[in-house]
Parts: structure tokens; C-alpha cells; sequence
């Protein structure tokens, strides 16, 4: 195999054992007839089942497959990242390993990325999965993450995405992050696309996922929000909404003082009295927080030479570089 493959396929894999064989000739197959030199990055997930033996007889017959096998489950989102340190190729494929995913669309996916795109990802157009548990709450997430940050996609879920390099060696994901990787990198500055995808029903083995997911991923968006906008700067948060409740707290201490000091009547009992000193109070340890923040996002940054940019490109003449 070449030291640098053109494709890099990263499938996070726990407990597929029936699609393995099926999943591994329907790649070659897309792949031989592409033509790019590829390696496919197999991160076996802590499987319980047979997936791992079978991965192994594939890795004695094809050169193109490593297998990563990680200690124990560590979730769909370890695994993409596991896949993403390891790959060496220009462009990343992300796929699932139970073929709902159609590796005959990596040839779409690769087209479009030669249009110059950064990010391409699957749109799921004619989705095979049950509507209440799958498509509904989808529909709703797709919608509630375009909305809060401002990258619309269709289909967020969909692992068939393509990305090129620098892309994922630029992330660090937690929780179920994975599907919010456009929008997360959207930060850097990338360009995105979508294109239509083929999905299927699953046929071996059980989805790994039930309705909680939509709880965790609801979460993860919250801090994705919180990531996108704010991160490097925790004041203009905290400290906005700091500075609105103990003005607030203040006008209404003042008001109070005015009517004991100068009304002379009793404002022992008055719940206003309560609220005055909760606002206050509140927004003291909002502005605290916001302190805080800042310092947390600065040892975030500094400590491991993060930039809070991204460069495209530097443009300067032949003596600008000499010099
Ligand atoms: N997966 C994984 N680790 C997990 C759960 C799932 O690597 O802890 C893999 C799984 O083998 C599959 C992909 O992630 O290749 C998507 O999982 P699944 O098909 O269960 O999700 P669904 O399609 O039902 O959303
Ligand atoms: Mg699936």
C-alpha cells in the first residue's frame, strides 16, 4: 500500500459479526472500480460477538484494512475519533458497518469533494427506519441544530460523510458529538455540502441506539451553542446576563430603601425585598462565572497551543518570504 492513500473509509464497528463479509466486498467493489489508492480503518468497539475473528481473516486476505480494536464499548463517537487519528488519507470517509450506508456512494461523496468542498455529508433522502422512534425525533433534531448553529443540513445523523484531512486532525470529540462535526467545524471556516444518499433497512444484527439518544444528543447540542458562540469569550455570557440581574436586584434595592428611609414604612414582609436580594445575588455569581470562564478558556487555549483561528491560506510575494 502507497504511505499516503488517497481515501481513508473510518467504520466504527461494535457487534456487526453478519455484515462484515457483506460490508468488506462491497467496498472493494466500489473502491477497485473508483481507482484512488484507499485504506479502510475498521475500529472494532469493544465487540462482544465474532465481529473481531472476522475482521482478522479480512486483514490476512486485504492489504488495504487495519483493524483498531479498542479495550471495551466505548461508543460510536470514540470510535470515529480513533478511525480519524490513525487515518493518513486526503479525503476521510466515515461509514456505519451495518449497511445501511451504500459504499457504492463513496464515488458521489469523492465528486463532490473535488468540487473544492471541505465537508461533504449523506442526505438520507429516502431513509429506511421506523418513523416514530427514528425519522420524527430526526426531523426535529436536524431542524433544532440548523437552527441554533447556523449550518443547515439535512440529515446530521447520516454517518456516510466525507471530509478532508485537516478537517478531522483539527477536532477533539466528546459524547455523541460525532454528528455535529459540520456544524463544530463550521468554527474553522469550512465549506459544506450535501448530496443525496442511498440508505437501507438494517438486515443483520440490532440497532445499537434507542429513544435516549435524543436526550444525549439534545445535551450535546447545548454545548455545542455554548462552544460555537461563546467558548472564547465566558463574560460576554455570564456577565451580560450578571450585569441585567444585579442592575435589576440594585434599581429594586433602591426603590425599597426609598420607601423604608424616606416613606418610613416597614418592607420587612415585601417579597420585592426577596427578589431584590436573589437578583442580586444571582447576578454577582453570574459575573463570577463569566470571571471564571475566562480563565478556564484561557489555560483551554494556551495550554495546548490552540489557536482561537484557523488559516486558509497565507498569500505574500517571492521577497515577503525571504524576508
Ligand atoms: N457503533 C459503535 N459503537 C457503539 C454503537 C454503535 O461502533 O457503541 C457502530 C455500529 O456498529 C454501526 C454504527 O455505529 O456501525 C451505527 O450504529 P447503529 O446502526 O446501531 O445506529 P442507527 O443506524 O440505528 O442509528
Ligand atoms: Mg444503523
Amino acid at each position: 500500500m502507497s504511505p499516503n492513500p488517497e481515501i481513508s473509509v473510518v467504520i466504527p464497528l461494535y457487534n456487526e459479526e453478519e455484515s462484515i463479509t457483506e460490508l468488506h466486498g462491497q467496498i472493494r467493489a466500489a473502491l477497485t472500480a473508483y481507482g484512488q489508492p484507499y485504506e479502510v480503518i475498521v475500529v472494532d468497539d469493544g465487540s462482544t460477538d465474532g465481529s473481531f475473528v472476522r475482521l482478522q481473516e479480512i486483514v490476512a486476505t486485504d492489504e488495504h484494512w487495519r483493524v483498531v480494536r479498542l479495550r471495551r464499548n466505548f461508543g460510536q463517537t470514540a470510535g470515529f475519533a480513533a478511525g480519524f487519528d490513525l487515518a493518513r488519507g486526503e479525503v476521510i470517509i466515515t461509514l456505519d458497518a451495518d449497511l445501511q450506508n451504500d459504499p457504492a456512494d463513496i464515488p458521489v461523496l469523492m465528486a463532490k469533494m473535488g468540487e473544492g468542498y471541505d465537508i461533504v455529508s449523506g442526505w438520507r433522502v429516502d431513509r429506511q427506519d421506523t418513523f416514530l422512534s427514528r425519522r420524527l425525533p430526526s426531523l426535529i433534531a436536524n431542524w433544532l441544530i440548523s437552527k441554533t448553529t447556523g449550518v443547515y443540513l439535512h440529515d446530521y445523523g447520516c454517518s456516510l460523510k466525507a471530509y478532508r484531512r485537516e478537517v478531522v486532525k483539527n477536532l477533539r470529540l466528546y459524547g455523541e458529538m460525532h454528528r455535529f462535526v459540520p456544524a463544530v467545524a463550521s468554527w474553522m471556516g469550512v465549506t459544506i455540502a450535501e448530496v443525496p444518499v442511498n440508505h437501507r433497512p438494517r438486515t443483520h444484527g440490532q440497532s445499537k441506539y434507542g429513544i435516549s439518544r435524543t436526550f444525549r444528543v439534545l445535551l450535546d447540542l447545548m454545548t455545542v451553542y455554548f462552544l460555537l458562540s461563546y467558548s472564547t469569550r465566558p463574560i460576554q455570557v455570564f456577565g451580560g446576563i450578571g450585569l441585567v440581574s444585579s442592575g435589576l436586584g440594585v434599581g429594586l434595592g433602591a426603590y425599597l430603601s426609598f420607601v423604608k428611609l424616606i416613606l418610613g414604612q416597614n418592607i420587612g414582609s415585601r417579597p420585592l425585598l426577596l427578589l431584590a436580594v436573589l437578583l442580586i445575588v444571582v447576578g454577582v455569581q453570574m459575573i463570577a462565572m463569566g470571571l471564571l470562564g475566562e480563565m478556564i478558556a484561557r489555560t483551554y487555549y494556551e495550554s495546548q497551543d490552540k489557536p482561537i483561528y484557523f488559516v486558509r491560506e497565507i498569500v505574500q510575494s517571492e521577497e515577503g518570504e525571504v524576508g
